[in-house]
């Protein structure tokens, strides 16, 4: 009797799961230890009103859930309770330094936490630090910490284990496809929110750290081209000018001259133009098409690359070619550093730039000047010009239009693109096209003023394309197996000095072609050729005769 009374007495009122402590401890991390990250995004104009609260209240479960499943798989008997008070203390910390300083814990704030001094540390540890560390991490670590845990057996914890990370994961993606409109676009508009969702933008840029200062230093990119030759011009005397106009997330559909219901073309629409109407963007994103698009491996072979290579910048230099990079955007992705390059900037006239910010119009002023600042010996070879447009990058897009430009009103004037009517973002975007469409003009107009020098070529094709609302998506960048044809289905423009050759591209028009066309298009236009060219990939290859 007496053991009995013994064991009833010393058993534990109640022992706790080490995932139970994890599902709680996810749920203060993800409210009060966030406190700024709440503050930020409640203070977003369009999070105003009980919408906003909605949203914000969905985002926090998310956050939580993202805690759990980490936590989740550190949910066992011996190290539940150091991982959450690891939690805890980081997510306090980061706290203290977001609500004081507004600063975000990103990969760049790490690094300067990781070069700091002793002094700047002794000047960051304040009592503030310590009351912010005492109530968002003391508080419920003394309790917590001192509650009784179950013992399962390894195999038991495990399945447990499992499940919460099971259950974790299946909460975050339903919450994400819940409120995608309004994530995406917070994400997009407002990129310093996901490093203020702490601890884990602290473990996050960490991490981004440490893989930076592993990575191999890399070196030059492999060399390509090295038996490259140039064919003598098919039109005697007068060598190649190849205007390669790098478009801004333009989208296929929204041009009239592939059947577009509201004249975005007006001026390309009187030109000698061929549009491919089927052609396939490499990436989703700048970053991703950018490289993907100057490369000779297409989009296949670039994303199974061990290496990096050289792209059709460097070949045409390498064969004696002069290369010119005028760029109107934050710039070539690596892609020009091995070239002359200038910024559209440079040199523009007043009102065409605000603040370093250009209208693509920026591009096209004074180009016989810059023509002729080409070395001689190469210009005599042939030219290859890129211009890097700033095109209908979002989500502004009624700042990529002139005001003597905009057809289409009302416009959608705000960066928060759902709360914007569907009309008026349609206006403001296809305003940005029909811009294009003038620059491309212009474009033409100063090729043609060099036929007696040069035989003049332009190719406009976009990076990739973007979502307005359809499917609830806004802006581009989703992984490329999940992106909707708005993202990925691009204009290519073709404008040539010769009818004839025109009219044998024309044939090609309605042909699905892709970003893996332009490498070889681009250096079989301008008579190179190389081991990496491929005359099966090049459109003017039927087309040569002039
Ligand atoms: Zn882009």
């Amino acid at each position: 009797m007496s053991l009995m009374r013994d064991d009833v007495a010393h058993r534990p009122a109640r022992s706790w799961n080490p995932l139970t402590l994890a599902l709680l401890a996810s749920l203060w991390l993800a409210t009060a230890s966030n406190w700024p990250l709440w503050r930020s995004l409640l203070d977003l104009p369009e999070n105003s009103g009980g919408h906003g609260l909605l949203f914000a209240a969905g985002f926090a479960a998310m956050v939580a859930s993202l805690t759990f499943v980490l936590l989740a798989l550190l949910a066992w008997r011996r190290s539940v309770k150091p991982a959450i008070a690891f939690f805890l203390v980081s997510a306090a910390a980061c706290a203290h330094f977001m609500g004081s300083y507004g600063v975000v814990i990103d990969p760049t704030m790490m690094t300067n936490v990781v070069q700091t001094n002793a002094t700047e540390t002794r000047d960051l540890l304040s009592l503030r630090l310590l009351l912010s560390v005492v109530l968002l991490a003391g508080v419920p670590m003394l309790w917590l910490l001192r509650l009784p845990l179950q013992r399962l057996g390894w195999a038991g914890q495990a399945r447990r284990n499992l499940l919460g990370v099971a259950g974790g994961l299946a909460v975050l993606a339903a919450l994400v496809f819940a409120l995608f409109a309004d994530l995406s676009s917070t994400m997009r508009n407002h990129k310093q929110i996901r490093y203020q969702i702490s601890p884990l933008n602290a473990f996050y840029s960490s991490a981004a750290l440490l893989r930076a200062a592993q990575a191999s230093p890399g070196g030059p990119p492999s060399p390509i081209g090295l038996d490259a030759r140039l064919m003598p011009p098919a039109v005697a005397s007068r060598p190649p000018l190849f205007l390669l106009v790098v478009g801004e997330t333009a989208r296929a559909d929204r041009f009239a001259l592939n059947g577009y219901g509201r004249p975005t073309n007006p001026r390309l629409s009187t030109l000698d133009v061929v549009s491919f109407r089927d052609v396939t963007s490499c990436g989703t994103s700048t970053a991703a098409s950018l490289p993907c698009m100057f490369s000779h491996l297409g989009r296949g072979g670039f994303g199974a690359r061990q290496q990096d290579h050289e792209d059709l910048l460097d070949l045409a230099q390498r064969v004696g070619l002069a290369v010119l990079w005028i760029d109107n955007q934050s710039g070539c992705k690596g892609l020009c550093e091995r070239v002359p390059k200038v910024h559209a900037s440079e040199g523009a006239p007043p009102g065409l730039c605000i603040d370093g910010e250009c209208l693509d119009e920026a591009l096209l002023h004074g180009l016989d000047d810059r023509l002729a600042a080409l070395p001689a010996e190469r210009r005599a070879r042939g030219v290859l010009l890129v211009m890097h447009q700033m095109g209908s990058h979002g989500p502004a897009y009624w700042r990529r239009s002139p005001a003597d430009g905009k057809p289409f009103q009302p416009e959608c004037e705000t960066n928060a693109l759902q709360q914007c009517d569907v009309q008026a973002l349609g206006n403001a975007y296809d305003n940005s096209i029909v811009y294009t469409d003038r620059v491309l003009a212009g474009a033409i107009d100063w090729l043609k003023r060099q036929r007696s020098t040069f035989e003049p070529t332009m190719l406009y094709v976009s990076d990739h394309g973007e979502s307005l609302g359809e499917k609830g998506l806004y802006l581009h960048g989703l992984p490329y197996s999940v992106a909707p044809r708005e993202q990925t289905h691009v204009p290519m423009i073709v404008w040539t000095a010769s009818p004839q050759r025109t009219q044998c591209l024309a044939a090609l028009r309605d042909q699905p072609l892709s970003h893996d066309h332009l490498f070889h298009s681009v250096a079989g236009a301008l008579g190179i050729r190389a081991a990496e060219y491929r005359a099966d990939l090049d459109l003017f290859a039927a087309c040569r005769a002039p």
